[in-house]
């Protein structure tokens, strides 16, 4: 992986970092408990149930890849990154750049 290309991606990566952490927060407050039945009204409480049951596995997913962007921003400047775990090929730039935190090529990741 070339410097420029490297420094493209830590670009991308800051930048990905900080749109989980807003998107998680925004998540974290819909994830908030529901207000009791009579409050709501009973099909709007249906509603905000399941709506947080979506909120909460988003946040679960948007937490876990932004603790692999904030993994991948410690590992880029390691030789070694960018590299696919399984095969050791270089992992082609463009999955990189869509997403960061990948550690498997294309190829290996199907
Ligand atoms: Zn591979």
């Amino acid at each position: 992986m070339s410097t420029d290309d490297r420094k493209e991606l830590k670009k991308k990566i800051h930048e990905n970092i900080a749109k989980f952490e807003v998107e998680i927060v925004k998540l974290e407050d819909a994830t908030k408990p529901i207000a009791p039945e009579n409050s709501l009204g009973r099909v709007s409480r249906m509603d905000a149930i399941n709506n947080k049951g979506v909120a909460e596995a988003s946040l679960r997913s948007a937490r876990k890849r932004l603790v692999k962007l904030k993994m991948a921003l410690e590992k880029i400047d390691d030789p070694d990154f960018g590299k696919c775990s399984n095969c050791n090929n270089a992992i082609q730039a463009g999955r990189l750049m869509f997403m960061p935190e990948s550690s498997n090529c294309v190829r290996c990741a199907r």
